[in-house]
């Protein structure tokens, strides 16, 4: 007989691994994907950058031997969370694919502006989706029950997986170690602190021990709470001053682009810039100085900040 564990005595990753959820904690270019296996039906949930593909799919192989894969989720459809869906649906054409109901129109007919991919001059091979996340709903993945709730803020269409029997929560970009995702839907005007304080709300009352997050390393405990105190700091800041919101936005999106690139012709990233009708109008909202101005004053901030580094008339990533 094997002595009982004392699941207070594991460590997050410990407690995760034996209910047979991996998580291949990524860059910020590339969401983490989060492998449940539990009953041997292999899930994977978001897939990271279109650019990175090749490594998530090494690693899910890996993961896997020779089980086949059997869904994929995504939280949301941000590039960085569904980029390798189509990779992945590829090497397992008999995966299926759920997405979260919003976006299920615009990913039938690959409507790239309205799933924000060309917006914000970002990638995501076309995929396919043949299932839905519904919020309020529940489903089985990996032997284990995952509560399906709704996330709105970071993007009006998210949601988030709760585990409440071992209180795990897949926080996608609601919920970071050290904030949370730009408020998209802030960017074009309309109103997404309010929904950002309510997923915070949502999070708060599930109390969860460990917390997945879609970018940076898993948290759990005391630290848990600590992450909900940093993030509703930051959203009381950026709702006092929206403007410090969208020159954040802008960074973070100029910065990823970077990630993407590692080094550019400071001109090739001027160009991406300001042929952006998107980049342009938020620009608009604070000054009337031309999005080339903007730009300058932006790559300061980053290079100021040791984002980036100039290399001449190169700019390289940092
Ligand atoms: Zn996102």
């Amino acid at each position: 007989m094997s002595p009982a564990i004392d699941p207070s005595a594991m460590s997050a990753t410990e407690r995760l691994a034996s209910l047979g959820i991996t998580v291949f904690e990524r860059g910020w270019l590339s969401s983490n994907n989060i492998l449940l296996l539990g009953d041997g039906d292999a899930t994977l949930i978001d897939t990271g950058y279109a650019t990175h593909a090749d490594l998530t799919l090494q690693l899910v192989r890996e993961a896997l031997g020779k089980r086949p894969l059997k869904r994929i989720l995504n939280t949301h459809l941000h590039s960085d969370h569904c980029g390798g869906n189509a990779a992945l649906q590829a090497e397992w054409p008999d995966a299926s694919t759920a997405i979260p109901p919003g976006l299920a129109t615009a990913v039938s007919a690959w409507d790239s502006v309205a799933l924000s991919h060309e917006p914000t001059g970002q990638q995501c091979p076309r995929f396919s989706a043949d299932a839905l996340l519904v919020p309020d709903t529940s489903l089985s993945l990996g032997g284990l029950r995952w509560d399906v709730l709704s996330a709105e803020g970071h993007d009006p269409h998210a949601v988030i997986l709760h585990q409440p029997d071992h209180r795990i929560l897949i926080s996608a970009d609601a919920l970071w170690d050290n904030g949370f995702g730009v408020v998209f839907p802030e960017l074009e005007g309309e109103p997404g602190f309010a929904d950002v304080r309510r997923t915070l709300d949502t999070i708060a009352a599930l109390a969860p021990d460990i917390v997945i997050p879609g970018h940076g390393p898993v948290f759990s405990g005391s630290t848990v709470p600590e992450a909900l105190r940093r993030a509703r700091t930051r959203l009381e800041q950026f709702e006092s001053d929206p403007r410090r919101h969208r020159q954040h936005a802008l960074k973070v999106l100029i910065k990823f682009k970077l990630l993407e690139w590692n080094r550019c012709h400071q001109d090739a990233l001027k160009d991406w810039f300001v042929r952006s009708t998107y980049f342009r109008k938020i620009v608009r909202q604070d000054s009337d100085e031309s999005p080339e101005t903007a730009l300058v004053s932006l790559l300061q901030d980053l290079a100021r900040t040791g984002a980036l580094v100039r290399e001449g008339n190169f700019i390289r990533n940092a």
